[in-house]
């Protein structure tokens, strides 16, 4: 079979040997002699991948112990109401930098008042906006470290005078974070961590206890992290499959050396592949320079070759690019290169782009 190159965002591309054991414990899971999918989510061994996939997430993102980890289902999109249900008293800000960031803030008004503080939508959301004020009356601030469709990225940890709440659904895990400057870190596994049908909640712990409105059972993050074993803690049944696979997802993140060595790996990748858009003749990127992701990369044919850009999409394929079409609101390429993106994919881009400028010239 032809080698694929897979840049996709989301579903996405997994470690190989995630994929492996995954496989197997479908077949075999932990020995039984049944499979992952046919187990009791109560059997001893499933509850040790539960406590041990919790200390993976505590481990690799040094997760104070005043923080409770959440699998839920429902994705990032569910998250989007449960954050105000849960947290929102009276007002919210929100950091619009995205249509995901835009959908987060919609759902926060059945909730309460919403003050969107700023928004690159001017510029279809193409950079992160800097000069704002965050409102000390808000409940919290809420912003999307990874803006998945346009490639912009917020780098690093905000200090925030109010709460900060983070949709870091396709960032989280490529780079080290101090996870004390967020109230909650919350996302959909599905672009760095593992695959869809799992969510990711990184919560302060007082945050429980906020009692703003009553709330369904299933809405209140209390819920969820009630028990008396915080590792083991299942309400309902959670999503086995797809945690598991997480599980073997973040021990290939632990054995790369954590998320010191993510990030150095995950720099160089995007070093590799901007540099080539920046010097390239055929294309240029879609982001403001100083607001570039590490994970998507988004590019455009460059003024005088538009006319190319389906001609370059076949010739990618021909070369075993897969997923490289930008979003529809972008036009262009995108090139996702999360965590599980071997440097061997983006090297082989970077060459078929060469190829192309070559031929083309
Ligand atoms: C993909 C994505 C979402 C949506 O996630 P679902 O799990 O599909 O609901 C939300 N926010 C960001 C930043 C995303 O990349």
């Amino acid at each position: 079979m032809k080698q694929m190159h897979n840049f996709n965002a989301g579903p996405c591309v997994l470690p190989r040997e995630a994929v492996e054991a995954a496989i197997e414990a479908i077949r075999n899971f932990d020995n039984t002699g049944i499979g992952i999918l046919e187990i009791s989510h109560r059997t001893p061994g499933w509850e040790r991948v539960m406590a041990e996939t919790r200390q993976l997430w505590r481990d690799l993102l040094n997760i104070p112990d005043n923080y409770e980890v959440l699998f839920l289902g429902g994705g990032a999109s569910t998250q989007f109401f449960h954050v105000p249900a849960n947290l929102l008293n009276k007002k919210a800000a929100y950091l619009q930098t995205g249509v995901w960031a835009k959908k987060a803030a919609k759902e926060a008004k059945f909730y309460g008042e919403v003050e969107v503080v700023a928004s690159s939508e001017d510029k279809t959301y193409s950079y992160i906006p800097k000069d704002y004020v965050i409102p000390t009356d808000a409940d919290y601030f809420h912003i999307t470290t990874n803006n998945t469709i346009y490639g912009t990225e917020i780098r690093y940890d905000m200090d925030c005078p109010i709460d900060l709440v983070a949709d870091m659904s396709s960032d989280i895990m490529s780079r080290p974070v101090d996870v004390t400057k967020y109230a909650m870190i919350y996302g959909g596994a599905q672009k760095n961590v593992g695959p869809a049908g799992v969510t990711f909640v990184i919560i302060r712990r007082d945050l429980l206890e906020k009692n703003y409105r009553p709330l369904q059972t299933m809405v209140n993050y209390k819920t969820h992290a009630a028990d008396e074993d915080r590792n083991i803690s299942m309400f309902n049944t959670p999503p086995v499959f797809p945690i598991y696979v997480m599980y073997e997802t973040l021990k290939w993140v632990k054995k790369i050396g954590g998320l010191e060595a993510m990030n150095k790996i995950n720099v160089e990748k995007a070093d590799l592949l901007y540099n080539e858009i920046d010097r390239n003749s055929m294309f240029v990127g879609t982001a403001a320079k100083e607001d570039r992701s590490i994970m998507n990369v988004c590019f455009v044919m460059a003024p005088g070759h538009e006319d190319k850009e389906k001609a370059f999409m076949e010739f990618a394929k021909e070369r075993g690019m897969v997923g490289i079409k930008g979003h529809r609101s972008v036009g262009g390429f995108r090139a996702s290169i999360y965590n599980a993106c071997p440097v061997e994919s983006v090297k082989a881009l970077v060459a078929c782009m060469q190829e192309f400028e070559a031929a083309n010239k």
